[in-house]
């Protein structure tokens, strides 16, 4: 009698990329193991966190030389933007920045928004890859953990207008606060903060123009829900800042206590982008 054929796992992976040839979507090698999302175990280990200077209080990458000339103290440092509005009194530059420029406290992005790290952001949402989220979701976490706060009371991630989100059928920032909301053990509040206005996509806009065009976009539904709350918004990626400053907005005149932003990624703005 013929032994039963049993293969083992690997076995059975190597049968099926041979019969079904995958390749990696972000590196294009063949893909040894079948997985949720057709991305390889290294590209899914690939993306580093940023390690270099970055503005204390929106979070933007600095070159080593834009933060010399920005240090108000050892250890903290501001982007031209922010420490332009910073408080002068008594002839000593203060840590505190004016809530004119950002209503959010703080902003961290887990890296930059190039390579690998772009790739997955891409495939997550464009290509509709959504267990990429969980992923993704654990970078997002350790850039939240980088800010001053760390005790949030909710949860928001930045939100589509419906027709975009029933274009798309899901909201890749409402996907990595779910995630994140697991890892930092922080209650989500998807659906307390709307976009009311459908606005065009901010790239290819200049830093004011993006203000602009997302002034008063957002709404608090129900503003009890946000009221006197520390929360943390959620995005994917974070360029000028206009879109979590309008959110944070939004937040501010519902109530919340305060709004800090985790974002996967930072966006380099064009270089005459200056915000
Ligand atoms: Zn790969
Ligand atoms: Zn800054």
């Amino acid at each position: 009698m013929a032994a039963p054929l049993r293969l083992g796992r690997s076995a059975w992976d190597s049968l099926f990329t041979l019969l079904f040839p995958v390749q990696c979507r972000v590196c294009e090698q063949p893909l040894e193991v079948f997985t949720t999302a057709p991305v390889c175990a290294d590209c899914l280990a690939a993306p580093q966190p940023y390690q270099g200077i970055e503005c204390f209080r929106c979070g933007r990458f600095l070159s080593s030389g834009a933060a010399l000339r920005g240090s108000a103290r050892q250890g903290t440092s501001y982007c031209g933007v922010c420490r332009r509005n910073a408080v002068q009194r008594d002839g000593v530059q203060r840590n505190a920045v004016q809530h004119a420029l950002f209503a959010f406290e703080q902003a961290r992005s887990f890296g930059a928004y190039e390579g690998t790290l772009q790739s997955l952001i891409q495939r997550l949402k464009y290509d509709g890859y959504r267990p990429l989220a969980k992923p993704l979701g654990r970078f997002l976490a350790e850039a939240a953990r980088r800010l001053e706060e760390q005790s949030f009371d909710l949860l928001i991630p930045v939100p589509l207008h419906p027709r975009r989100q029933r274009q798309r059928g899901f909201n890749q920032a409402a996907l990595l606060a779910a995630e994140v909301s697991k890892f930092l053990n922080i209650p989500s509040g998807a659906k307390d903060c709307v976009r009311v206005r459908d606005t065009r996509p901010q790239t290819g806009l200049r830093a004011a123009e993006r203000r602009k065009n997302v002034a008063g976009a957002f709404d608090v539904p129900e503003p009890e829900r946000v009221r006197g709350r520390r929360v943390l918004l959620i995005d994917d990626v974070l360029t000028t800042g206009a879109t979590a400053h309008a959110c944070a907005q939004a937040l501010r005149k519902a109530g919340a206590r305060g709004v800090w932003v985790g974002t996967l990624a930072r966006a380099h703005p064009a270089r005459d982008d200056v915000l």
